[in-house]
């Protein structure tokens, strides 16, 4: 079987193959190139194996190209690497036989034969290798089978599965990661190779392990990955709050939707509306505080209170367990769980302007993304219920659409400051401050006073005092300089009422 490459993928491999011939060393494109291009998915990351030094054919390839790219050369792993200026990255590597110790990923490595090395490969269909020797250009080297797999969409380790996942543990977190990605089987041994080699998973790095779990999220259907982590018991020690999620209690008769699989359809149906992991986050995690808020309510049912406040709480934690980003990125994730029940309120009949606003200024820029999640969020099997409910966020997308037109709030801040408030009453950074801010915010979104600095100042003042404070300093709206506040854009015309929402 030959492989068929495109045009600009034939003249860089002719290369490699020149430059392999005149170093007198058989050379191979093996792993995830030669399985994505079997399988229709372009890819233009290659590997190359050869027998012999890959530090020096990674050299003497790069003088075939123009112009010629720099080489990295990675001497103690016996790795170089080079890019073309069309995006192409090149990976040489020299065949090699491994073995392991227990207690390490880092195997003991001997120069080995083109078998040597597909067989320390994880997976038959990355085992695959292509020729570039002379004699027979293009054949695929398939000892294990991998194109049967690959047509039959199976995941399986070319040797014992046990031994493979305790030699290197991330093969089993790749295993459920190519699953997902290709909606591909994992064979019912090397499945069970996971289950039982599971607790080595503890000797990889947190961050290798997240790095695998985000590519599981950021899959088509990330449900796949997560079943088969919960299945294999792996999500068990890298993730033990989600498997809390699972299970369904029963009292007097009554029972609760088992969460984890509802988290694993809203996570799917995220992923159908959004590429944007951090949503898909924020879905995995909207309520993962509700084993933490579960109550029995006598004569009523099941209760999760508070879940979003706790599970915004339990979010930094998280982040911080799994090593995910902690700037930006954990801010968006839990104001969303925060906010994730506040859309389905606002689908009652006569909602105020007022709390469409407080909605819009607590979402902020991510209004959108939070009405995604709530839609997200239904998964009712009820096709009619499931319609209605679309139809309640649909109004209420309307209505923000509509409000935030009129008043901007999504850009919106408050026109007096903590440092203001601080400097007028000559207090430090403390709990007032924080009430009176939010007091005057309060007020003009429910459109107690107008939204200008004159109107926030004068109650200030009035708050301060009913905080036991007394004026400072002279502060007033003249000597900051700054005048009425107007929402940006705002296209509120009323005459009279143009700072008023
Ligand atoms: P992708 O690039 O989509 O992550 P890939 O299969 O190319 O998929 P890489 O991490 O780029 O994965 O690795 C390239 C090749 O190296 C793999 O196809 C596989 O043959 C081999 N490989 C990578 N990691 C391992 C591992 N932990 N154990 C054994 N072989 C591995
Ligand atoms: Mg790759």
């Amino acid at each position: 079987m030959a492989v068929q490459f495109t045009a600009n993928e034939d003249e860089i491999f002719k290369k490699i193959a020149d430059a392999a011939r005149s170093c007198s060393m058989p050379c191979y494109l093996i792993g995830g190139f030669v399985r994505d291009t079997l399988l229709g998915r372009p890819t233009k990351d290659a590997d190359f194996v050869c027998v012999g030094d890959a530090l020096q054919l990674a050299t003497v390839a790069a003088q075939r190209f123009k112009p010629h790219p720099k080489v990295s050369l990675f001497k103690n792993f016996g790795t170089a690497h080079f890019k073309l200026h069309d995006g192409f990255d090149l990976e040489f590597v020299g065949a090699r036989r491994e073995s392991y110790q227990y207690n390490s990923r880092k195997p003991e490595v001997v120069p080995g034969t083109i078998e040597d090395d597909q067989k320390r490969r994880d997976f038959t269909i990355n085992a695959l290798a292509i020729s570039l020797n002379s004699h027979d250009f293009g054949a695929l080297v398939d000892p294990f089978n991998g194109v049967e797999d690959l047509n039959q969409g199976i995941i399986k380790t070319p040797l014992n599965p046990a031994e493979t996942f305790s030699d290197d543990p991330l093969r089993m977190m790749r295993a459920i990661r190519f699953a997902t990605q290709l909606n591909f089987t994992i064979y019912p041994e090397t499945l069970a190779g996971i289950t039982e080699a599971k607790e080595r998973i503890r000797i990889i790095s947190q961050e290798r392990i997240t790095d695998e779990l985000n590519k599981i999220i950021k899959s088509e259907k990330p449900s796949i990955g997560f079943k088969l982590l919960y299945d294999t018991g792996l999500l068990h020690i890298i993730f033990p709050q989600m498997v809390d999620l699972a299970g369904a209690e029963f009292i007097e008769g009554k029972g609760h939707k088992d969460n984890f699989y509802h988290t694993l359809q809203v996570l799917d149906n995220t992923a159908q509306r959004s590429d944007n992991l951090w949503l898909r986050w924020a879905a995995i995690l909207h309520d993962i505080a509700k084993p933490a808020t579960k109550r029995f309510e006598e004569g009523h049912g099941w209760t999760f209170h508070g879940h979003e406040v706790v599970g915004g709480r339990m979010v930094p934690k998280i982040f911080n367990q799994l090593k995910l980003p902690l700037g930006e990125q954990v801010k968006y994730v839990r104001k969303l769980v925060e906010l994730h029940l506040r859309p389905i309120s606002l689908t009652k009949e006569n909602i105020t302007d007022s709390a469409i606003r407080r909605l819009l200024f607590d979402a902020g820029e991510d209004i959108d993304d939070l009405m995604k999640l709530c839609e997200s969020d239904i998964t009712s099997k009820n096709k009619f219920k499931v319609k209605r409910y679309l139809e309640n966020f649909e109004l209420v997308r309307e209505r923000c659409k509509a409000v935030e037109e009129k008043d901007s709030i999504r850009t919106w801040q408050p026109p007096i400051t903590g440092e203001i408030i601080m400097e007028t009453f000559g207090i430090r950074p403390s709990r007032p401050v924080g009430t009176i801010k939010d007091a005057i915010k309060d007020a003009i979104l429910d459109g107690v006073i107008e939204n200008n600095y004159d109107a926030a100042f004068a109650y200030m003042l009035q708050k301060g005092e009913e905080c036991g404070l007394t004026q400072k300093t002279g502060f007033s709206s003249q000597e900051t300089g700054k005048g009425a506040f107007t929402p940006e854009d705002s296209n509120s015309k009323e005459p009279g009422n143009e700072n008023k929402f």
